[in-house]
């Protein structure tokens, strides 16, 4: 596991409302929903690029300076295309 400090999204749990935007949003599958809540579940695969932010409607999203695992491409190459497309289809729609 390699580390380094980085920008990387957190989520503010009690600003989340567990719409799904986000999860939409992120196209290398970092954040999922437990619980109802967005949450980052792998450090690995966020980018920091924060597509995520904007589509959030509570604002509840940031990046943050910290130290957390390096994005790894090899851990996002296991998404295949089939869902991609799929998460870019769903995403082309209106979010709402
Ligand atoms: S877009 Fe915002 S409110 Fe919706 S699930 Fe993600 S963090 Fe929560």
């Amino acid at each position: 596991m390699v580390r380094s400090v980085r920008l990387i999204v957190t989520v503010d749990q009690e600003r989340c409302a567990g719409c799904g935007n986000c999860i939409k949003a992120c196209l290398t599958g970092a954040l999922q929903l437990i619980n109802g809540k967005a949450k980052l579940f792998d450090e690995r695969r966020c980018d920091g690029f924060g597509s995520c932010i904007a589509v959030c409607p509570n604002n509840a999203i940031r990046l943050e300076l910290r130290e957390a695992e390096r994005f790894n491409w090899s851990v996002v190459n296991e998404i295949t295309f089939e869902s991609l497309m799929k998460k870019l289809s769903m995403t082309s729609a209106p979010l709402k």
